[in-house]
């Protein structure tokens, strides 16, 4: 099945975490990066697409900067992590220049994401990167990006990426193995799950236990992002430091855990609508609503909100919660907050009696709605 599977990929995201880049005194791992690139360039050789989300930028300006000092602040990492972005990348051209291979940096925050305009402008500037064969590295605008508008860690950016792409797989690499059994830190009989059909929220549960305090991109935010590129029909490898993890995973062997894909790839604009905009507000929908939306396929009318959550206007990304406040799709709303607050419950022909205009009969239309 893996065989069939890797053979199949042309297009691939690869996730590099610090945790492997760099070692313990922030230092790059110069071995670990020149066979990274040099197995991407095997892949690039057989034509496969590769974009690299790769951290490492706060890390290696820790090291430049002296590592004694107290860089703690949001702005001294965002300095940090001007100063070590350029080194990062100055070994990457390093590496890659040795197979005439050319790399370009993109820098990505979440405000990026959110409008649909530069969302398209980031997709095609990466097309283009790989249509002219360069190597695309991404990644965080760590200057720009405080909290409001960050991604916050590599793992969720890396499957937005592969999202905004298209890939046909992502793989995290990081210094965990694959999605244990159990935390194999704490238990060394824990067993490396090797397949995943569907992410659980017992296997949540255990990746919050596995991941490590006070670091970004524990077990938790591989599984988060799983999640995101799953859904959005990527299948996902979680994957290990092992040598020769990228040509033994090609070669159709059985290396780290396979996510399998949930649905369909969804299209570029509903990716964005589901993953890439922030959500400004949420509606609570009755069961009919719900059913309706699920079972049925329709879109959504004012008679099945209940509640209106936040603060947001016509145009906006909301989350759709069910009864019991648990989200199960994303959409664009015709109607802003204030609107839907008057029209809640009611009939789609009361809806200009109630307001005195009406945009549509729908609150949002089944083409502007994601199902997670
Ligand atoms: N963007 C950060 C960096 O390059 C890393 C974030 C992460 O590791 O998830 O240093």
């Amino acid at each position: 099945m893996r065989h069939r599977f890797a053979t199949s990929i042309n297009r691939v995201t690869i996730k590099v975490g610090s945790s492997i880049l760099l070692k313990e005194d922030h230092g790059p791992d110069l071995t670990f990066i020149e066979e990274l690139v040099r197995d991407i360039s095997v892949l690039s050789e057989r034509d496969m697409e590769v974009v690299l989300v790769s951290s490492g930028a706060i890390g290696m300006g820790k090291r430049e900067l002296g590592t004694g000092k107290n860089f703690d602040a949001i702005p001294s990492k965002q300095a940090l992590a001007s100063v070590g972005q350029i080194h990062l990348m100055n070994l990457y051209c390093q590496f890659f220049q040795q197979y005439h291979i050319s790399v370009g940096q993109v820098l990505l925050s979440a405000a990026d994401l959110s409008s649909r305009s530069s969302y398209l402008n980031a997709r095609n500037t990466l097309l283009t990167l790989l249509r002219l064969k360069i190597i695309p590295v991404v990644n965080e605008n760590d200057t720009v990006a405080v909290e409001e508008i960050k991604f916050g860690d590599n793992d969720t950016l890396s499957a937005l990426v592969a999202g905004l792409v298209d890939a046909d797989l992502l793989v995290i690499l990081s210094d965990i193995k694959g999605l244990y059994s159990e935390d194999p830190r704490r238990n060394p009989k824990a067993k490396l799950i090797r397949k995943v059909s569907c992410i659980s929220e017992e296997m949540e549960e255990t990746a919050q236990s596995t991941s490590v305090e006070g670091r970004i991109g524990g077990m938790q935010t591989k599984i988060k992002a799983a999640k995101i590129a799953t859904r959005s029909g990527i299948p996902v490898i979680i994957g290990g430091k092992d040598r020769d993890f990228l040509p033994q995973l090609f070669a159709g062997k059985e290396v780290g855990t396979l996510f399998l894909p949930q649905q369909n790839r969804l299209t570029s604009r509903k990716k964005w609508i589901a993953y890439g905009h922030f959500l400004k507000g949420k509606i609570v929908l009755d069961k009919g609503a719900k059913r309706a939306l699920l079972q049925e396929r329709r879109s959504l009318l004012p008679s099945g909100v209940i509640e209106v959550k936040g603060k947001f206007d016509a145009g906006d990304s909301v989350s759709l919660l069910d009864e019991d406040n648990r989200e199960f799709a994303r959409g664009i709303t015709y109607y802003s907050s204030k609107e839907l607050k008057k029209i809640k419950g009611i009939k789609s022909h009361l809806i200009k009696p109630q307001l005195g205009y009406k945009y549509y009969d729908e609150v949002i239309h089944r083409d502007n709605l994601v199902i997670l």
